[in-house]
């Protein structure tokens, strides 16, 4: 399948031949063609329709039950943020970090490599 961005794309401002380049907004990766000489961005849109699923996914409020599993409680993760970091991540595995963040809150995390990344630039 060809992207629209392995087109040729000129600036609208200057003319200039634009370059791919990733721009990252709340740990979100869109690729993106940046215009060298005046800056002009053109995010894909296809990565702005999945930011916009992403911020609706964000803010929704899943309400679940806590079920006893031998000496362990389980709660169940909605099937549509799974399936959403699946389809980001392009590949994840089913080990997760879970951390006691703070009172009354318990945080995951799906992203060991993000993390390891992250600490580099720290
Ligand atoms: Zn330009």
């Amino acid at each position: 399948m060809t992207d629209i961005f392995d087109n040729t794309i000129l600036c609208r401002k200057c003319n200039t031949r634009m370059q791919k380049a990733q721009i990252i907004k709340n740990n979100f990766v869109f690729r993106a063609m940046v215009c060298p000489k005046c800056g002009e961005k053109i995010i894909h849109p296809v990565d702005e329709a999945e930011y916009e699923k992403f911020t609706n996914l964000k803010n929704k409020e899943f309400h679940v039950k806590m079920r006893l599993v031998g000496n362990s409680y389980a709660v169940s993760i909605p099937k549509e943020i799974v399936l959403f970091m699946k389809e980001q991540e392009k590949m994840m595995n089913d080990m997760v970090r879970l951390c006691f963040e703070d009172m009354g809150k318990l945080s995951l995390n799906f992203r060991e490599e993000q993390n390891k990344l992250n600490k580099k630039f720290e």
